[in-house]
């Protein structure tokens, strides 16, 4: 039954743990009526309780690992991580930062990444729709 819901109506949980916004933005703009994507039953959930899919912007740094792997943990299974943008990856811009921790994937696990710097809101939602498949193609379960 929970695997129906996530396929039909996969919930969001935004985390933008750093880098220059711009991911973060794009993310924004990809959930105003313009895309209207709840036509593709994805809503923007405040809690990462109420969320299938979490997505991820930006870069790991010091201050903020400990909460990414805390988020991670309060999500319900089965979990999808969506990575948004270069930073995410590790590189980008700001890949020489001397505050810059870890790659997300470092902390957490990864099922999609989405290219760019920043990708557009056509390409995350291509990455949200990559992360279903991930979910039926069996190896995420409920
Ligand atoms: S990937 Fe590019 S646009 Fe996105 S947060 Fe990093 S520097 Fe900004």
């Amino acid at each position: 039954m929970a695997g129906k819901a996530i396929r039909r109506s996969p919930w969001i949980n935004h985390f933008n743990p750093g880098g220059c916004n711009g991911c973060a933005i794009e993310i924004l703009a990809t959930l105003t009526p313009r895309y209207d994507v709840e036509r593709l039953g994805i809503v923007l959930k405040g809690s990462p309780r109420h969320a299938d899919i979490l997505v991820v912007s930006g870069y790991a740094n010091r201050m903020n690992e400990t909460r990414l792997k805390r988020i991670y943990e309060q999500m319900s299974d089965p979990k999808i991580v969506v990575a948004i943008g270069r930073c995410a990856l590790g590189e980008g811009r700001l890949a020489k930062s001397y505050v810059l921790c870890k790659r997300v994937e470092e902390i957490i696990p990864v099922d999609v990444f989405v290219a760019g710097c920043p990708p557009t809101p056509e390409a995350i939602i291509e990455g949200i729709r990559r992360a279903l498949e991930v979910y039926k193609n069996g190896s995420k379960k409920g």
